[in-house]
């Protein structure tokens, strides 16, 4: 097991039965030792920065019906909102007083914000603030869309790849094509755009092999970011029932995709703090490097709910981040406010 720990650190690769076998034979010593490992290969790379990046999701609605996802089209109980182009600027500007430099905008897939909303929604922020980095997750669109959103100033761009298993995609995404998903990631990389991929831990059906394959399409991608997150059930989905992840699954997946792309921006997601209080500390000391406070409104924040007793519903901005520089500091890590580029982009503004 050491050997294998000590290929991964230092040639950065496993091949897949190595992987398998590895998780197979995990013990708490040795998942400490992986930990310690992501954190200092992560300080290689990033010091003890933890990028901040202020999160507004702007609209619950959305065409697909993910099994896994509280925002899909058949879940009838989920309230629906969509924030107009004023109040998403709002949001920035409440988060640039604040100090943030970069914002994601997230959202269901909802094509009501069609190129020309985006665009327009996007040169508005770069004109009012455009020392700060824009990132876009807002689902699969077609070339043309991610090529006028990049032309508008969006920098970066989230599409998780959720599974790199096609058969395990299939059974999870009616209507969806696993091959148009990675079609998406690859564009946006053509294009230019810093690219996001990821995947969603303690998927029902998911397999130590499936997780293998997730770290193994990481490696060979190489993404400017990569998004790990527990995969947490809603009671108004078909997986409802489903056991769902757990934190220290989704800590040895995030630091050994630390070891196998040691260069990647890696959020503390969310996720991992609604299913323990100190999950995204736990996550930060097992190689993630950067957090995304939310920024959306609080009246409408509760309905973006893609799993339940989401952390941090009813907390101002203000509140967050305080909240967020303190948990870090404990650390020993220290929040930026910078746009927080990737290391091999070198953004002139
Ligand atoms: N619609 C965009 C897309 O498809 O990329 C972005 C929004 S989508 C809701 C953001 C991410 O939430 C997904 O990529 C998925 O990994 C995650 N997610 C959805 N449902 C979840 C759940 N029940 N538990 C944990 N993560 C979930």
């Amino acid at each position: 097991m050491e050997a294998l720990l000590n290929k991964l650190s230092e040639q950065q690769e496993l091949t897949e039965e190595e992987i398998v076998w590895f998780l197979g034979h995990l013990t708490p010593e040795l998942r400490q030792q992986l930990y310690s490992r992501a954190s200092k290969v992560r300080k290689q790379h990033y010091g003890v920065s933890v990028y901040s990046r202020g999160l507004i999701e702007f609209s619950s609605f959305c065409r697909r019906d993910c099994l896994y996802c509280g925002l899909r089209r058949s879940n009838s109980s989920a309230e629906r909102y969509r924030l107009t182009e004023d109040e998403i600027i709002e949001c920035a500007a409440e988060g640039y007083e604040l100090g943030y430099r970069s914002f994601v905008l997230q959202s269901g897939e909802d094509i009501h914000y069609s190129e020309q909303v985006m665009t327009t929604i996007v040169r508005k922020l770069k004109l009012r603030f455009p020392d700060a980095a824009v990132t876009l997750s807002v689902g699969e669109r077609s070339e043309a869309f991610y090529r006028a959103l990049y032309n508008a100033g969006a920098d970066r761009y989230l599409l998780r790849h959720e599974t790199a298993s096609c058969v395990l995609y299939d059974s999870l995404h009616p209507g969806m094509s696993y091959d148009h998903r990675m079609d998406c990631l690859r564009i946006l990389r053509e294009i230019g755009y810093q690219v996001g991929a990821g995947f969603m831990v303690g998927l029902p059906g998911q397999t130590q092999r499936h997780l293998a394959e997730d770290l193994l399409f990481l490696k060979e991608f190489q993404p400017e970011m990569i998004g790990i997150g527990p995969f947490i059930p809603h009671s108004s989905t078909p997986l409802k029932h489903a056991a769902g992840g757990t934190v220290e699954d989704t800590l040895v997946m995030i630091a050994m995709a630390r070891l196998m792309v040691p260069d990647a921006l890696m959020p503390a997601t969310t996720a991992m703090g609604t299913l323990d209080p100190s999950g995204r500390e736990k996550a930060l000391q097992a190689g993630a490097n950067v957090v995304m406070p939310i920024l959306s409104p609080l009246q409408i924040r509760s309905k973006y709910a893609l799993y339940e007793q989401k952390i941090c519903m009813g907390d101002e901005p203000e509140h967050c981040r305080s909240c967020l520089e303190m948990r870090i500091a404990v650390t020993g890590y220290r929040m930026e406010f910078s746009r927080g580029d990737h290391c091999r982009f070198n953004v002139q503004l």
